[in-house]
């Protein structure tokens, strides 16, 4: 299917007259990171939104998720979460932070998902290779050091992944907050294979 028309090619402007030049102000520093062309990280998300936005047809969906289902994950850009669980849009919730630990941030948005918006079944999901693993609550000393001030959260380190996931499923099922404890269950994603490996809650 032709999308431009031959009437168009024969009236429009010539190729070379529509270079678009950048404002410097709009650039990346040189060696901040990979070379965008144009405008900052931030400039090449909305722009890709607007092809987004293009093709987007309203899907008419319900906030409910289809498969009353919340994924607390890792918030790690190795691990994509749709993807790696052939879920769509519309089927899950899902809940990301560093190391994917059961805060009470988490707590809250498990019980929002469940009392307001239907959910009942709960999947954790930590990772091979996590960034918590080369931290220790020394972090929070040191940025104590740095600003002069102790943040309130822990930095929930950790060294044994299968330890950490098995804390975060109790911390899950223990909650007084949330109306589904049943079906909670915890994973291991291998970042090199692509594959989980289910953690014994016991
Ligand atoms: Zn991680």
């Amino acid at each position: 299917m032709d999308l431009i028309s031959p009437s168009h090619i024969a009236t429009g402007p010539a190729v070379t007259s529509t270079v678009i030049t950048m404002t410097p102000s709009a650039s990346v520093p040189t060696g901040s990171g990979p070379a965008i062309s144009g405008g900052t990280v931030t400039d090449r998300l909305v722009e890709a939104n607007g092809q987004y936005a293009a093709a987007f047809t309203d899907p008419g969906m319900d906030a409910r998720p289809v498969l009353r289902v919340a994924v607390v994950a890792c918030m790690d850009a190795r691990l994509d979460l749709h993807a790696a669980l052939g879920l769509n849009l519309g089927d899950c919730h899902t809940i990301r932070n560093a190391g994917g630990v059961v805060t009470d941030d988490v707590i809250r948005s498990l019980t929002i998902s469940q009392r307001a918006l239907g959910t009942s079944s709960v999947v954790l999901i930590h990772h091979t290779g996590c960034g918590l693993e080369t931290l220790t609550e020394e972090f929070r000393h040191d940025l104590e050091m740095e600003v002069g001030q102790r943040p309130a959260w822990a930095v929930e380190a950790f060294r044994d992944v299968e330890q950490d996931v098995r804390q975060s499923m109790q911390r899950v099922r223990t909650s007084p907050f949330l109306l589904h404890t049943d079906d909670v269950r915890g994973f291991v994603f291998d970042v090199k294979t692509g594959l989980l490996r289910e953690t014994d809650p016991a």
